[in-house]
């Protein structure tokens, strides 16, 4: 011992010669890093790559590795970090495989965008656009009617997608109503009246009058003019995103300092009311018990604590806004039974890219929460 220094002689000429750490401790802290990047890189990979004597290779997470590929059987040299960051891990081939699905997905992405933007807004699309030849079957929701078009017939001919809607442009009767409600009614920035429907005579013979209405998040949905002109949140979804279930269960957890229940944080196919979509969701039961007979494929199943299932799920749903499914929404706000669900609906077309974002988020949760080591 040096005098007035608790450590050895040895251990002080270390630190004199800019060594903070003995051999020891530096090969412990490699170890330890390695372990990390193989937990990480099963979550984000699954068991696609091997990594040939990382024991040895491992230096640094910057510094090249080699890695193998079991659907190419190649091996290949990248950086962990951009092993993890990389959708193919930077396989030179599942490289290519990846740009070109994500070019036909940009195409897709881009006919998704202009069929939202070009139909009319109460026009809902009830089947999945294949070709711009290809008809798609259109629901109007003003006058619940059901109509065929081909996507380039609708796009050229600027067609309203609906028979009776084209003859009342002509007539502009529903502009008529239209302004009725709003001289009635203060709306918030977010909606736009489309249309007033009567009703069905009840009992008494009185028909109830509703109002129909967008909003730009959510879509379309019908209320009643009184409540349209009372309620704080005219539109449900926008009501439930801010004072429902997972807000609320997410707010105590934080306030708790809880991580809550152990639940699935899937991304499953369902089909609901006939029509397929893509589904995120977070659920304490299990995928079949919560989703019955709606379930038609898993994708992804992560099992994690509630806290971080509903943090991703939020994350995702704010990152893959633009291609949201609102089909399955539309058709149940028209039959007036929606299905429980229906505001995390995805296009089926970002499968990939949105699973790959899902496991990206949960190793960063997972080590937010010190969950991924040991
Ligand atoms: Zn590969
Ligand atoms: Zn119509
Ligand atoms: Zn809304």
């Amino acid at each position: 011992m040096v005098k007035g220094s608790p450590h050895s002689k040895k251990i002080l000429e270390r630190y004199a010669r800019g060594e903070r750490y003995s051999k020891d401790a530096l090969e412990s802290m490699r170890l330890k890093r390695i372990k990390h990047f193989l937990a990480r890189a099963e979550i984000i990979h699954g068991d696609k790559f091997s990594y040939p004597d990382i024991d040895k290779t491992f230096v640094r997470a910057k510094i090249e590795i080699p890695i193998q590929c079991s659907e190419h059987g190649l091996v290949f040299k990248a950086t962990p970090d951009n092993h993890l960051v990389f959708a193919g891990g930077k396989c030179p081939k599942c490289g290519k495989a990846a740009k070109s699905r994500s070019a036909k997905i940009k195409y897709h992405r881009q006919y998704e965008r202009w069929l939202k933007e070009s139909l009319p807004e109460h026009l809902s699309l009830l089947s999945d656009f294949v070709d711009p030849n290809e008809p798609v079957k259109v629901l109007c929701l003003i006058h619940n009617r059901e109509e065929s078009h081909k996507p380039i017939y609708l796009k050229n001919n600027k067609l309203h997608g609906c028979a009776i809607c084209a003859e009342e442009a002509v007539t502009s009767s529903t502009k008529l109503t239209v302004e009725k409600v709003l001289k009635d009614v203060d709306l918030p920035e977010n909606l736009t009246v489309l249309g007033v429907e009567q009703g069905e005579p009840n009992k008494h013979g009185h028909r109830h009058t509703r109002v129909i209405c967008s909003c730009d998040k959510h879509g379309i949905f019908k209320i009643t003019k009184g409540s349209l002109k009372n309620s704080n949140y005219r539109c449900q979804d926008c009501a439930s995103l801010e004072m429902g279930y997972v807000p609320q269960r997410l707010g105590k957890l934080v306030e708790a300092d809880e991580l809550g229940k152990p639940c699935h944080l899937a991304l499953m196919k369902v089909k609901v009311f006939g029509v397929t979509s893509l589904k995120l969701g977070v659920t304490t039961r299990t995928l079949k018990d919560r989703y019955k007979d709606a379930l038609v494929e898993i994708f992804t199943d992560i099992m994690l604590p509630e806290r971080l299932a509903y943090t991703i799920e939020k994350t995702l749903l704010d990152k893959f806004w633009e291609v949201k499914d609102t089909r399955i929404r539309a058709i149940g706000i028209n039959k007036e039974s929606r299905w429980a669900g229906d505001t995390e609906l995805f296009s089926l077309n970002e499968h990939e890219a949105i699973s790959f974002a899902l496991k990206q988020e949960v190793v960063k949760q997972k080590t937010k929460f010190n969950l991924v080591a040991e």
